[in-house]
């Protein structure tokens, strides 16, 4: 591989970055893989020599300033970690992505000619702390990646990422790395798949990545969410790995040795974003035109039911009874339920869609009953 030249001595202003331009958006899917904290430059050393043998992979992370739930866990090994990631960089070529929280990360960062910087999810939560960094990432020659905040809230996320942006880096991407619950399910952070569309819908234009591993938590559960990610047409993924991972100071449970990051990447199906001739095309716009009016019809079908629904709520206002009640709710979603799965419906949707339907003519109910009785006309 070939090797960067790096001058160590240079300030952060003469370092100018090799790999400028484009970074985030070279070839798809972009590999990120490194350990989750920077420990020792031992596992430094070797963590990027075994994972620069994979040429999928184009940028080195580590984490140089943990962000840990709880004091007194390890709190990564800081600035002299810089020096290691810089050596490592020299020596394998690799770029180097590393967590900033606070301006003085950024500057530590920006010293040491590191190529991506991503702000983590306990930190994307804070404007205050966003806009900090972006001040410190002002025209800065470096990349910077979000991850999405803690919680499922795409505004939040999208404003991170309007605050970075106005500071104008090289480039921006976002991260999906899954949300905290307070429910312990099969997850660690869970994903929520609508959160990361809803903002690749309203920015398209922005580099959408995923951090599987820690969405998974575990080493077996990370190449079935990698491979969701690819197929939601996301650019690349970031993935722990680690000379040792049992010895891991932090996230032992999800890194993954390189040689089975090199079996993962290997087993990843890499589909195309797009039909690329013209007869399949048509006969899929076709099918396209098949699903909007079944779409048209079915909410056509929606508004009916709602109007039903609205006569049955003045009935309850003239003889002031209760827009909910339960038996009948019960009854409704038993029976719709069985039905739906009868049609091979999945259950989870149908809970939810009955669930929609019900609240809504709830709602429309309650409107009526808070509404004078006059313009009802009852
Ligand atoms: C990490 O990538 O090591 C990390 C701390 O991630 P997150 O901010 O997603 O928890
Ligand atoms: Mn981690």
């Amino acid at each position: 591989m070939e090797k960067e030249r790096i001058n160590v001595g240079l300030k952060a202003s003469q370092a100018t970055s090799p790999f400028s331009g484009r970074l985030l958006r070279r070839e798809r899917p972009l590999i990120i893989a490194g350990p989750c904290g920077a420990e020792n430059e031992n596992q430094i050393r070797e963590t990027a020599r075994a994972v620069a043998q994979n040429p999928m992979v184009k940028i080195f992370r580590a984490g140089v300033w943990k962000p840990r739930t709880r004091p007194g866990a390890f709190e990564g090994a800081g600035e002299p970690a810089l020096r290691w990631l810089r050596d490592a960089k020299a020596e394998t070529g690799l770029a180097l992505a590393v967590e900033v929280a606070a301006p003085t990360h950024v500057e530590a960062c920006l010293k040491a000619g590191v190529d991506v910087v991503w702000i983590g999810a306990r930190t994307t939560v804070s404007p205050f702390a966003v806009q900090e960094l972006a001040e410190a990432l002002r025209g800065a020659d470096v990349a910077v990646l979000i991850k999405n905040p803690i919680n499922p809230d795409v505004a939040l996320w999208l404003g991170a990422l309007e605050r970075v942006e106005k500071a104008a880096p090289r480039e921006i991407g976002a991260v999906h790395r899954g949300f905290s619950l307070y429910e312990r399910g099969k997850y660690r952070y869970p994903p929520q798949w609508d959160v990361p569309i809803e903002f690749m819908r309203r920015r398209p234009e922005v580099v959408m990545l995923c951090d599987p591993s820690h969405i998974a938590g575990k080493r077996a559960l990370i190449a079935e969410i990698a491979q969701q990610a690819l197929d939601l047409q996301m650019t690349g993924l970031m993935i722990e790995t680690h000379i040792s991972p049992e010895s891991a100071l932090s996230d032992a449970a999800q890194q993954l040795l390189p040689a089975d990051l090199n079996e993962l990447l290997a087993g990843l199906v890499l589909r195309n974003l797009s039909f690329d001739d013209a007869q399949t095309e048509a006969g899929v716009e076709r099918l396209r035109r098949a699903l909007d009016r079944i779409d048209a019809h079915l909410l056509e079908l929606v508004a009916e039911r709602m109007s039903v629904a609205e006569e049955i709520g003045r009935l309850k206002k003239a003889h002031n009874v209760t827009p909910l009640q339960l038996d009948r709710w019960e009854e409704v979603r038993n029976d719709r339920l069985q039905y739906g799965e009868e049609l091979g419906l999945n259950s989870v949707f149908l809970e939810i869609f009955l669930a929609a339907l019900h609240q809504t003519s709830l709602e429309r109910q309650n409107q009526l009953l808070a509404s004078p009785v006059s313009s009802e006309g009852t």
